[in-house]
């Protein structure tokens, strides 16, 4: 990374000269952009990757995004989706054909779970999915015609992490494409184009968007990779950001830093009492000294984020939204990732045609930290528990 972190987040990017000196930048609110001479117009479609030409592509509020979020990846550029899961089904089709074959970890998020068991199969591409904590099950699973390994590290409700130096030597000497969901980290916590990983997806919707707000996706990688995936994946399927919402998470990045490193503190507080409280029969987070891949998530990511899930001791589903229902100043939401803090019980999946099989236990509640005082968020669960 050649610019420090706050430079990133509040000037790279950011032509305040070009646009009458406005500190926030404008707004552009415009479906294409007109040239002066029909020379100038060939030029601008020549460049349409990078340079505003028709917002499908390219819009220069959305730029803004893309160079900042490139620079904390520390990748050569980004593109910026709708949603997370169009940004992962971009990163993941531009990469695979059929007849080809992909090396997952075994439990990724639900809808990247559906792209890969279930919409690709249907163009003839095979997925494996494996124990990603344990690096040898890659070099077992990868066939002659494997092309992609599919990371989530850590993923969501149980944080399994895989050991990204090591992966992305795999990756490199059997040439595959390695993709990783990097949203629980973001790269303020972990920048795996370090270990040589190729390409780093996000939900901005969570830590970048960071307000609850707005629903939106990242990816980043070289300049080929992501001007490959712009001439296919990106222009086709056209899951793009609208301006105004690349607007809000340009605002969101402004306190990125200081959010985490609240939540970060908040969290371990939060953390510490739970895991003495004879209710909590289990927790799973990655910065807990009793995770046993502790050691792992102290190597390759700088500090805990505000996700963990807890397993709660009752003796039925009804105890358990006892206690869920008792909690007044946690949410009961999905998603994470912003102000406010939210409990989302597993057994809400439960009888889902949507989830089938969600394979989490029927007492875990997954706890995401907001922005409040840690004595609030304690005080609330003491009295919860209690139920
Ligand atoms: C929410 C989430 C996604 C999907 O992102 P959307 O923005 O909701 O499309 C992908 N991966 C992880 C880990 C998530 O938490």
């Amino acid at each position: 990374m050649d610019f420090d972190l706050s430079y990133i987040l509040n000037h790279l990017g950011e032509d305040r000269e070009d646009y009458l000196n406005s500190v926030a930048p404008p707004i552009f609110q415009t479906a294409m952009f007109a040239s002066p001479t029909v020379e100038a117009m060939r030029l601008m479609i020549q460049n349409e990757q990078h340079q505003p030409f028709y917002t499908r592509g390219n819009n220069p509020t959305t730029n803004i995004l893309r160079q900042k979020m490139a620079a904390l990846e520390g990748t050569e550029d980004a593109l910026v989706f709708a949603s997370g899961s169009a940004a992962i089904a971009a990163a993941v089709m531009a990469n695979v054909q059929a007849g080809e074959h992909i090396v997952a970890v075994q439990k990724p998020y639900s809808w990247t779970k559906k792209l890969l068991s279930t919409l690709l199969p249907r163009f003839g591409v095979e997925v494996t999915y494996i124990d990603g904590t344990e690096p040898a099950n890659y070099e077992k699973a990868i066939q002659p015609n494997t092309k992609i390994l599919f990371l989530e590290s850590p993923n969501s409700w149980t944080y399994e992490q895989q050991d990204l130096e090591v992966v992305g030597k795999i990756a490199k000497a059997h040439n595959l494409v390695s993709i990783i969901d990097n949203s629980y980290a973001t790269p303020l916590f972990q920048q795996p184009a370090k270990y040589g990983i190729d390409i780093m997806t996000h939900s901005a919707t969570k830590y970048i968007a960071g307000h609850s707000d707005t629903v939106a996706g990242v990816l980043c990688a070289s300049k080929e990779m992501t001007d490959k995936i712009f001439r296919g994946e990106f222009m086709t399927l056209g899951g793009i950001i609208s301006p105004f919402n690349a607007w809000l998470l340009l605002r969101g990045l402004r306190t990125l830093e200081v959010r985490l490193e609240r939540v970060s503190q908040t969290t371990a507080k939060v953390i510490e009492f739970l895991e003495n409280h004879p209710r909590i029969e289990k927790i799973w987070y990655p910065y807990h000294a009793q995770n046993p891949q502790f050691e792992l998530a102290q190597k390759q990511m700088k500090q805990g984020a505000g996700m963990f899930t807890i397993a709660i001791k009752a003796q039925d589903i009804a105890e358990v939204e006892a206690v869920c229902n008792a909690l007044k100043r946690f949410l009961l939401a999905v998603s994470w990732g912003a102000y406010e803090s939210l409990a989302f019980p597993a057994c809400t999946l439960y009888g889902s045609p949507n989830y089938p099989s969600p394979d989490l236990g029927w007492n875990w509640v997954r706890i995401c930290i907001g922005l409040e005082a840690p004595e609030v968020l304690i005080a609330d669960f003491q009295q919860a528990l209690a139920h």
